[in-house]
């Protein structure tokens, strides 16, 4: 047996105190905005069978083709750690018969995997928060999603993020637009990357998306989906922009936004830091913090009855990034066992201080001099020493912030000569 300590895996992170804090903010302010926004809740597997994945995203996405975590399980079957939350979430609606409940409003949040290569703000295995409307075919949906992120980024204190947006159109007009990007990158596939060339055939309207050097001066001169969009596509359009505007969401056009998944129709959106921002410094080149769109054409890829819907996902760990580094709170009280004989009644004091809803703790190990150093370290708003003298067990409170608590406090310390 070897004696060196294992690693942690390339790409995972392990968390701990004012960065702790601020990934739990996140968690904590979405759980809020969601219910403000009747989404309920719902708690899915960490991993699918492979099929869940390579059906829905398609086999030529980046996710599909290189970032999967797929295994053989003891009995042969091919799984997968999940990479996202939306094919899972949409295969749970078909099997669980969850239409009797459309248009229904979810809400989630845990660890994706996806094997890609680490940095800042790019991890394998990283967390996100995800909201999904499926079974809703109307614009509303569109834009109620996006005034819940919208509303979110603002509770989390980020100020400095824009909505892009975009549309692809139904299925015909992404078709159109396909083909005619397809004729145009042909004309000049051997300047683009490789990459890009790969790409071409397969899934163009990824080359739109590139940020290779080779690729960017044709991206300008591309077709644009607004020349394909079918009436009712524009009409669609045109109901989630007047939506936002009604519900005083800020957005630019962004019309070679394009999502990599071949599910998408219709609004496509990423939430990305203004140019020359604190957040867009923070971030640096992983910019985007919160991407969807409508994904109408999901459910039938997975063998189920059309059913239309969108939803988003956001990157809890970029969104803490932005947040910054929050402080873990202070306890409201902090008792220090000065004499041990006053240890079982610190220990009664400190589970009713609780029951109270009073933070506590108990300092009770190494010196009293020790003991009463490190509370003071602690910072708690108090400070309760228990002594016991020659009449009893007798707490001292050294500093009270919270004098208004007194009251409230008072019925703690009755049993105690003070
Ligand atoms: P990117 O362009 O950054 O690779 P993506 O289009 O692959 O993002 P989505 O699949 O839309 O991302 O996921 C939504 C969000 O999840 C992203 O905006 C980002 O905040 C977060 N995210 C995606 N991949 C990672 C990762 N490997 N590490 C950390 N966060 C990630
Ligand atoms: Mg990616």
């Amino acid at each position: 047996m070897s004696k060196k300590t294992p690693q942690a895996i390339r790409g995972t992170q392990d968390i701990l105190g004012a960065d702790a804090e601020a990934f739990a903010f996140v968690v904590e302010t979405f759980e809020r905005v969601r219910r403000l926004y009747r989404f309920r809740r719902v708690e899915m597997p960490v991993f699918e069978k492979t099929e869940v994945f390579a059906r829905s995203l398609g086999e030529t996405t980046d996710v599909v083709s290189k970032e999967m975590y797929s295994f053989d399980d003891r009995g042969g079957e091919s799984l997968t750690l999940r990479p996202e939350f939306t094919a899972g979430i949409a295969r749970a609606f078909l099997t669980n018969g969850w239409q009797q409940y459309a248009p229904l409003k979810v809400a989630t949040h845990g660890p994706l995997f996806r094997y890609e290569r680490p940095q800042k703000g790019r991890y394998r295995q990283f967390h996100q928060i995800d909201a999904e409307v499926i079974g809703a075919g109307e614009p509303q949906a569109d834009v109620e999603l996006l005034a819940m992120a919208d509303q979110l980024l603002k509770e989390l204190g980020i100020a400095d993020v824009t909505l892009h947006l975009n549309t692809l159109g139904d299925g015909a007009s992404r078709e159109a637009w396909r083909a005619a990007l397809i004729a145009y990158f042909r004309a000049v596939a051997g300047e683009l990357s490789e990459e890009s060339q790969e790409r071409l055939e397969k899934n163009p309207l990824r080359i739109l998306d590139s940020k290779d050097a080779r690729d960017k001066p044709f991206l300008a001169d591309a077709p644009k989906i607004d020349a394909f969009l079918s009436d009712e596509a524009s009409a669609f359009f045109a109901a989630v922009t007047s939506g936002l505007d009604a519900a005083g969401v800020k957005w630019v056009r962004a019309e070679s936004l394009v999502r990599g998944l071949d599910y998408y129709r219709h609004t496509a959106f990423e939430f990305i830091p203004d140019e020359g921002s604190a957040s867009a410094a923070a971030l640096g080149s992983q910019s985007t913090v919160l991407g969807g769109g409508r994904y109408d054409g999901l459910m039938e890829s997975l063998g189920g009855a059309p059913t239309p819907a969108v939803g988003w996902a956001a990157g809890i760990e970029r969104l803490a990034m932005l947040v910054g580094a929050r402080e873990e709170e202070r306890s409201d009280i902090c008792i220090v066992i000065e004499d041990d004989n006053s240890l079982l009644s610190g220990i009664k004091l400190l589970t009713d201080l609780r029951k109270a809803d009073f933070s506590a703790e108990l300092m009770a190990s190494g010196s009293p001099r020790k003991r009463f150093d490190k509370a003071v370290k602690k910072n708690p708003r108090s400070l309760v020493v228990l002594g016991r003298g020659e009449d009893g067990i007798g707490a001292s409170i050294r500093s009270l912030e919270i004098a208004e608590e007194l009251p409230r406090l008072g019925p703690f310390f009755a049993e105690y000569r003070w």
